[in-house]
């Protein structure tokens, strides 16, 4: 007789602690309203329900509350701050919280590597570490993408009877992530913008670069670089293994040939 199961099993959990079980600083810690704001390192500044304002250090394991100064207890606000950043309400430990500089949405990056631009102007240092990238629009070298133009180039060739492009075509490897934008990169033979691009009509002008290889050029001695707006490129789940030498980002830019 086949047993039939489910493939993964959900484990058991609970949604929330059960309050009537944990000792009161606990409760407090999950209950009260509270602010946490992440500060250098490992501290973070914490404005409890009563307007009092104390910082708490994860890593020296401290809070400046009596409660934690006089009594040695692991008190609400550094059971608070352990809440927030394990459910990612706040950023661990030498991270700190930026926009995806792709689709915007709020993510964490490395706080060592996007430091605050000294100028004040709030702008991320993004030189070396790339562009803060949420973990959906994040590429890294040699992550295989798709062209999602590749769709209306299908359908154009269904439609005038030609036969369908392999799949293969539209497959593509990451060679970098810049920090530029879309409609500030020049692609040399066309002395257009990535942005003005004809295919690339459509995706934003803020969108950063990317160059990437063609997965059928990876082996080849120098495979050609084409630069895409990044929402161009979509991850796939089905990425080939790629174990030929990365495209080296320094050659030559040149458009996207669709
Ligand atoms: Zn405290
Ligand atoms: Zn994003």
């Amino acid at each position: 007789m086949t047993e039939i199961r489910p493939q993964t099993r959900a484990r058991k959990t609970a949604l929330a602690p059960d309050l009537r079980r944990l000792d009161d600083r606990a409760a407090r810690a999950w209950t009260e309203r509270m602010a946490v704001s992440p500060l250098e390192d490992a501290a973070y500044e914490v404005e409890s329900e009563s307007g009092a304002t104390y910082v708490v250090d994860l890593v020296d394991r401290s809070c400046t509350c009596p409660d934690h100064r006089i009594r040695g207890e692991t008190c609400k606000h550094m059971r608070r701050v352990a809440i927030e950043v394990s459910t990612r309400r706040a950023p661990p430990p030498g991270e700190r919280r930026a926009n995806c500089a792709a689709c915007g949405v709020e993510t964490f990056v490395s706080e060592a590597d996007h430091r605050e631009a000294s100028d004040g102007s709030g702008e991320t240092a993004s030189s070396e570490a790339g562009p803060a990238l949420c973990d959906t629009c994040r590429f890294e070298p040699g992550d295989v993408v798709r062209d999602r133009e590749a769709d209306r180039r299908e359908a154009s060739d269904r439609a005038s009877g030609e036969t369908a492009s392999s799949e293969t075509d539209d497959r593509l490897v990451v060679a970098r992530v810049t920090a530029d934008r879309a409609d500030e990169v020049e692609i040399a033979a066309t002395g257009t913008t990535v942005a003005d691009y004809g295919t690339n009509e459509g995706y934003p002008d803020d969108d950063l670069v990317v160059e990437a290889a063609y997965l059928g050029d990876v082996g080849a001695e120098n495979p050609r670089l084409y630069s895409f707006p990044l929402s161009r490129l979509e991850r796939v789940d089905d990425a080939a293994v790629v174990d030929a030498a990365l495209p080296c980002p320094d050659a030559l830019h040149a458009g996207p040939n669709a």
